[in-house]
């Protein structure tokens, strides 16, 4: 869903996470998730650039504290729970393996992607 974009900032090589959007009637910028589409006023902008944002005189910074980190271990299991259902539903290709290997949940860790539909005539 999400594809490589590169931080807006010149010269800069690194792989965007966030993007800045500036809200020109509140005078704020805000630094936000990578968002899904690139529309006008908006950046992409790789973390440490995300985080070292200031400003423009005059005008506010909300930043999005914490949510360039890999989401908390609660969230990351009903990801890939739900990645695991989408996978059981269509032959898909195999998806790359977890970086994770948790020990609580030993009945999704190292199945996910050799889920395969078994003939009943095996
Ligand atoms: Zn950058």
């Amino acid at each position: 869903m999400r594809s490589p974009r590169r931080c807006s900032r010149n010269g800069c090589p690194r792989q965007a996470v966030a993007t800045l959007t500036y809200v020109y009637n509140e005078s704020t910028a805000v630094v936000g998730p990578l968002a899904a589409f690139a529309e006008p006023h908006t950046y992409d902008l790789c973390e440490p650039h995300a985080r070292s944002l200031t400003a423009p005189r005059g005008w506010d910074v909300v930043r999005h504290e914490g949510e360039f980190e890999p989401p908390p271990p609660t969230t990351d299991d009903l990801v890939a729970l739900a990645e695991a259902v989408r996978e059981a539903a269509r032959p898909a290709p195999r998806p790359p393996e977890p970086d994770q290997n948790r020990p609580e949940s030993p009945h999704q860790t190292g199945r996910r992607g050799h889920l395969r539909v078994i003939p009943p005539n095996h």
